[in-house]
């Protein structure tokens, strides 16, 4: 696998989190109740933690969201989960901050978009003065620039410019600029003000997978500020989850990105935790992180009829998810395990000769058995109706000894 050369990014300390291009790609998400429903938002910040978010901002977007932050991280902490809280703020961040100084020091990091800061002035004394909060608090910010709140002012004068150009270029690429000129400009003023280079992360983000890429591309050009990633509104479903992959992938793989959120709009009813796995699975894939181990599972065809396979390969994916959290304290490493649950015997035992752990089930008219292999040779062969959890029992041992006290694999990890 070649290797990816991350970009040189300043690292910026959010709380007990580092981010930049020295530590791995950090994993982020973004809660959605109501900030001022203590009880709700700190379950959901607790489920994103335990889902592996490093780092999970809240909207702070009136009084009674600003007066709850400081009683959140204290309810956090006293269920043990210390992840830094990000406060996001829009509009009316200079007021929120100033008149409350406890919600100003609890937070781990301000998000400040330079597009609604200071609509309506001339001068940009609220931007001002939410930056010298982060000073006197001694907080990074993130300038996160976003096109559907882009600064009208900036974009306006840059569009007339652009028009009285012998060679005007395309409006779309005029906005493009204009993003990065936001997050570059706001980023220096925020310098001016009196932040250090290592307390500022920038974001520029689009809803358009080209545009995200194009527009990234030439801010990590242009500056050494971290970065965060992010398509955002990048939708429901496969659309969402597609499209942040596509956006983000040939970015990470090209060194840029130091943090990265997946925005996705959960289902009705649905897990907001889904964006945490979602971010981290498009690490994983692409090499740059392990987070939980991988199973490879054939798409199933015409000869496996029955659902069984789908159900095997589905509740071993519940389970290693639901089991990551105790595991990651337990077994380090074991997010680098492999597992191959196929339909049948085709292409079952060379699949699972690859992985750590593999079965093959068996397809239509094969003989009712699963042979099971362990890194590459066969172990055993099950049969019966007790199939899914012998092959768990087989799970959870392997981990045991190969990622617990005294493995090799534990020892590797403390030698290194
Ligand atoms: S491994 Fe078997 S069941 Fe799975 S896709 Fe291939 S032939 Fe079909």
């Amino acid at each position: 696998m070649a290797e990816i050369h991350r970009r040189k990014s300043v690292t910026v300390k959010i709380g007990s989190v580092r981010v930049g291009w020295e530590v791995p790609v950090v994993v982020q998400s973004m809660t959605n109740t109501d900030t001022a429903d203590i009880a709700s938002t700190i379950d959901q910040v607790e489920a994103l933690a335990l889902a592996g978010s490093e780092i999970v901002r809240v909207t702070v977007n009136n009084e009674a969201a600003a007066a709850a932050v400081p009683h959140i991280v204290e309810g956090l902490d006293k269920r043990g989960i210390r992840v830094p809280i990000v406060g996001d703020f829009h509009y009316n961040g200079h007021l929120l901050l100033t008149k409350f100084p406890a919600c100003a020091e609890t937070l781990a990091k301000y998000r400040i978009n330079p597009g609604n800061v200071s609509i309506g002035r001339k001068d940009d004394d609220n931007f001002r003065t939410m930056v010298e909060v982060a000073v006197q608090h001694q907080k990074p910010v993130r300038i996160g620039v976003n096109w559907g709140s882009l600064d009208q002012a900036l974009l306006t004068r840059m569009m007339d410019q652009n028009s009285k150009s012998a060679t005007p270029l395309p409006a779309r690429e005029v906005m493009m600029e204009a993003m990065v000129v936001s997050a570059l400009d706001n980023a220096a003023a925020a310098e001016r003000y009196g932040l250090r280079r290592d307390q500022i992360i920038l974001s520029a983000k689009v809803s358009g997978v080209r545009d995200l890429i194009d527009v990234y591309t030439n801010l990590a050009a242009r500056c050494d500020h971290a970065l965060h990633l992010g398509l955002t509104e990048a939708g429901m479903g496969s659309k969402g989850v597609v499209a942040s992959a596509a956006g983000l992938a040939p970015l990470l793989l090209s060194g840029i990105g130091d943090t990265i959120r997946v925005s996705l709009t959960p289902a009705p009813g649905g897990a907001r935790t889904e964006e945490v796995h979602v971010a981290q699975q498009i690490l994983q894939s692409l090499g740059i992180r392990s987070f939980m181990p991988q199973v490879t599972s054939c798409p199933g065809c015409g000869r496996t009829t029955s659902t069984y396979f789908q159900e095997l390969a589905e509740q071993i994916q519940n389970y290693l998810r639901n089991s990551m959290p105790e595991w990651r304290k337990q077994y380090p490493g074991v997010e680098e395990l492999k597992l191959a649950v196929m339909g049948c015997v085709v292409n079952g035992p060379g699949e699972s000769k690859h992985a750590n752990l593999g079965i093959s089930l068996p397809g239509t008219f094969e003989e009712p058995k699963a042979p099971v292999y362990v890194d590459g040779k066969l172990y055993t062969t099950l049969r019966g109706d007790n199939i899914v959890a012998e092959f768990k029992q087989i799970l959870d041992n392997y981990v045991v000894t190969h990622y617990g006290q005294g493995s090799m694999q534990a020892e590797l990890l403390q030698a290194r």
